[in-house]
């Protein structure tokens, strides 16, 4: 499994490969923009140009994924708002594509209680649209959009396997995939504390999404517990999810190609390369677990 982190892009998009290679990571993810603000960064063609090619060369990074503009919310009431968030959406794809990413994960927004029936319309037209005006900006194929799972506070839409599963088949389109974030999974009360429930997990991600559509993990560990339906990111192994949870989670056979992102706190200033050491030995005690080995004496992968 490929194991990086949510990098900083101060100081330009090609600092944060670089960021990305002094923290040991194999993955990247990065904010385009200003993520709470709606005003796109003007980058120049050739930033973009530089940080394909520098990306497409590079030794040990070998994929970049892009986080979405957080004021994003597709399942808003003001028309206006929806087309903001279109058009920013569709601005945060063709950056993306240009800088040769493997797609965008998105949190889809909230119908502030509306429920989902009532925005699915609304949502997939708009993510349909998106993917297209960046489609034609960038003059290619453009890279997925990922929808995340969430941890389901509000009416944050997607808080379960078939909320996405309804997205997906309403919009229809190959270029929509998923992001699954083990901190709002189990913010949302899906619990992997074993093997079992973690297998369990899989497969009800499996029947209702299909895990061809799953396009990466963010790690994290969780401030609050099973079920509590709020987005609190912890160290791995320091939160309610814990060391031994993640391992059976992540020691799952169908995970390993998916890369897993670090959105971990840190000291506070996001993952460090401690962390992302720490994210290795899960896997390799994950994957002891299940090959009948010694559960917590991870074997170093490097
Ligand atoms: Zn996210
Ligand atoms: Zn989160």
């Amino acid at each position: 499994m490929d194991v990086g982190a949510h990098v900083k892009a101060a100081g330009g998009l090609l600092a944060s490969l670089a960021r990305g290679e002094a923290l040991g990571c194999d993955v990247v993810q990065l904010f385009t923009q200003s993520p709470r603000q709606w005003r796109p960064t003007a980058h120049a063609p050739e930033a973009l140009a530089a940080y394909r090619a520098a990306g497409a060369a590079h030794g040990s990074i070998r994929a970049t994924f892009c986080h979405a503009t957080y004021l994003i919310n597709l399942a808003a009431k003001q028309p206006s708002l929806v087309e903001q968030s279109t058009a920013t959406l569709a601005d945060n794809l063709r950056v993306a594509t240009a800088i040769g990413a493997s797609g965008v994960v998105l949190h889809v927004g909230s119908h502030l209680g509306a429920g989902l029936e009532a925005v699915t319309g609304q949502v997939t037209t708009a993510l349909r649209q998106a993917l297209d005006t960046a489609e034609t900006a960038a003059g290619e194929a453009c890279c997925r959009l990922l929808l995340e799972n969430a941890a389901g506070a509000g009416g944050t839409v997607g808080r379960s396997f078939d909320e996405l599963a309804r997205l997906l088949e309403a919009a229809g389109d190959d270029r929509l995939g998923v992001c699954l974030d083990t901190q709002h999974l189990f913010a949302s009360g899906v619990p992997y504390r074993t093997v079992e429930e973690a297998d369990a997990a899989v497969a009800a991600l499996d029947r209702a999404v299909g895990l061809e559509r799953l396009a990466c993990l963010h790690l994290n560990d969780s401030k609050v517990a099973l079920g509590a339906n709020r987005d609190r990111h912890e160290n791995l192994g320091e939160g309610e999810i814990g060391r031994d949870g993640l391992a059976c989670l992540l020691g799952h056979p169908a995970l390993q190609t998916v890369p897993a992102i670090l959105e971990v706190p840190g000291d506070g200033d996001g993952p460090r390369a401690k962390d992302v050491t720490v994210a290795r030995e899960l896997v390799a005690d994950g994957l002891a677990r299940r090959a009948g080995g010694r559960p917590g004496r991870p074997a170093r992968r490097r």
